[in-house]
């Protein structure tokens, strides 16, 4: 068993119903338990930002499949919340990354843990921090709670 954690979005049509199916959706997965899961929260888009607000959270899960394993099903749940990927970092029913997998390092063609951008990311960070302050980021050896969250917009939400 590996504990992982995803990082969730949406910002197109029922945002929250689209983070509640995909935790669903990956829950029936023989081999993914979710366990933990953050409060929601409200965020203006970066990147590309002429697009609506997203609605972001985080989830641990347990899992017995293997990190390539998980990234495919997160793809899959993505496929099924009829995800359509026109413009990259561009709106999207929803968007599943795995921000850490155990404290496992991995870098190849599909995969990069721990997520690449997770620092730079309070859209991340802040959800993470909430459920894992005392998981560790195996590149630096640091607690996530005691990485520095960068001061973007990121408003709870009461879901
Ligand atoms: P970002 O990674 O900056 O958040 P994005 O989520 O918009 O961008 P996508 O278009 O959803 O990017 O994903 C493109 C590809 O990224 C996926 O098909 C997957 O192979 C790859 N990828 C690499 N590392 C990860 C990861 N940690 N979690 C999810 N996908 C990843
Ligand atoms: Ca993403
Ligand atoms: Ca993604």
């Amino acid at each position: 068993m590996t504990k992982a954690y995803l990082s969730l979005g949406s910002n197109m049509g029922d945002r929250a119903y689209h983070l509640r199916e995909a935790l669903r959706l990956l829950n029936q997965v023989e081999g993914i338990e979710v366990r933990d899961v953050s409060p929601i929260y409200d965020t203006a888009p970066i990147g590309y930002t002429d697009q609506n607000a997203f609605l972001n959270l985080c989830a641990s899960v347990e899992t017995t499949l293997s990190a390539h394993d998980l990234l495919y099903h997160c793809l899959d749940v993505e496929q099924q919340l009829h995800r359509v990927r026109k413009i990259h970092w561009g709106p999207r029913t929803c968007d599943i990354d795995i921000i850490l997998y155990g404290e496992e390092q991995i870098q190849d063609d599909e995969l990069t843990v721990p997520h690449p951008r997770m620092e730079e990311r309070a859209f991340v960070l802040v959800p993470l921090q909430d459920i894992a302050p005392d998981a560790i980021e195996p590149k630096t050896q640091r607690r996530v709670g005691d990485i520095p969250v960068p001061d973007d917009r990121v408003q709870r939400t009461d879901s």
